[in-house]
């Protein structure tokens, strides 16, 4: 694995990549890897002649400061995780390589409702932030195609806004989601939970599973299975933002007894913990 730090020294190699005819994969991460991670990687290796994986804790997506400096760092497990899962490049740069000029006063982007749905409600700004690192990665690794989780449901939808938006040649590949074998999706936040908090973060899994099991049998109301996600979640000390089911094409909540096209979304706090996960209902 070659390891980039200059954004210059990276485009100039995959310049060189491309004219020889390889195709290239991108993994834009924020590290502390886990196999989720990894996954995207694997994913990514099928099709592209070269995969570049970043590890980048961008500053100005956090609306929190404490989740930016509590966001866990395992930068020596990372570059084994990567070397063993045969990432061709990691780039590991600097605040000042991908915002050379200051962070404040960066470029804003129309992101349209979106912006002010369900993650973009309860984290303000966090979606500027998310394309203001993009643009700026997406510029310097100019992948032929990009791939990301779909537990950032919303994340994947805006940053694919902003590839249209600035006409941008990538192709956006959603990929499963990759949950621990009682079901939690996996997250670098989970390390962050106590024991005892990381055994009752299943009920995110769980209350996902009960609003399908609902959808799937077309008997309670949306209200009625909200409500009852929302009551096992708060069973196991989680304080909810959202849950909400919604139209899987634009986030806007689901009409009552629409059907193709759904998905349930949750974010909750469990102690200062924040973790989101979501599921597509069945048709
Ligand atoms: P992050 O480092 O949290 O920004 O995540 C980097 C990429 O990995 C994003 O595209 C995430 O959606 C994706 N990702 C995070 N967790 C998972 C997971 N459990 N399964 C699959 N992809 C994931």
């Amino acid at each position: 694995m070659i390891l980039f730090k200059r954004a210059g020294d990276l485009t100039r190699w995959l310049d060189q990549q491309q004219l020889s005819g390889k195709s290239i994969g991108f993994v834009p991460t924020l590290g502390a890897l886990h196999a989720g991670h990894i996954s995207l990687i694997t994913i990514s290796k099928r099709s592209a002649g070269v995969t570049v994986c970043s590890i980048f804790v961008n500053p100005t997506q956090f609306n929190d400061p404490k989740d930016f400096q509590k966001y866990p760092i395992t930068l020596e497990k990372d570059i084994a995780l990567l070397e063993q899962s045969g990432t061709d490049v990691l780039f590991l740069p600097e605040v000042e390589e991908i915002y050379p000029d200051g962070t404040s006063g960066l470029e804003r982007y129309d992101l349209g409702r979106i912006e002010s749905l369900l993650e973009g409600k309860y984290r303000p700004g966090h979606f500027q932030g998310v394309c203001q690192v993009m643009r700026r990665l997406l510029d310097v690794v100019r992948p032929d195609d990009l791939f990301m989780g779909s537990k950032d449901f919303q994340q994947c939808m805006v940053v694919q806004r902003l590839i249209e938006l600035r006409d941008m040649p990538t192709r956006l590949h959603r990929c499963p989601i990759l949950r621990e074998p009682d079901g939690l999706a996996m997250s670098s936040r989970n390390v962050r939970l106590t024991p005892e908090q990381r055994q009752k973060a299943t009920a995110i899994y769980q209350a996902l599973l009960a609003i399908k099991l609902g959808w799937e049998m077309g008997q309670p109301s949306e209200k009625e299975l909200t409500a009852m996600a929302m009551n096992i979640l708060e069973s196991a000390d989680f304080r909810v933002d959202y849950v909400e089911i919604a139209d899987a094409k634009t986030l806007e909540p689901a009409k009552e007894g629409e059907g193709p096209g759904s998905i349930a979304l949750i974010a909750a706090f469990l102690g200062e913990v924040r973790l989101i996960d979501n599921m597509m209902l069945p048709d």
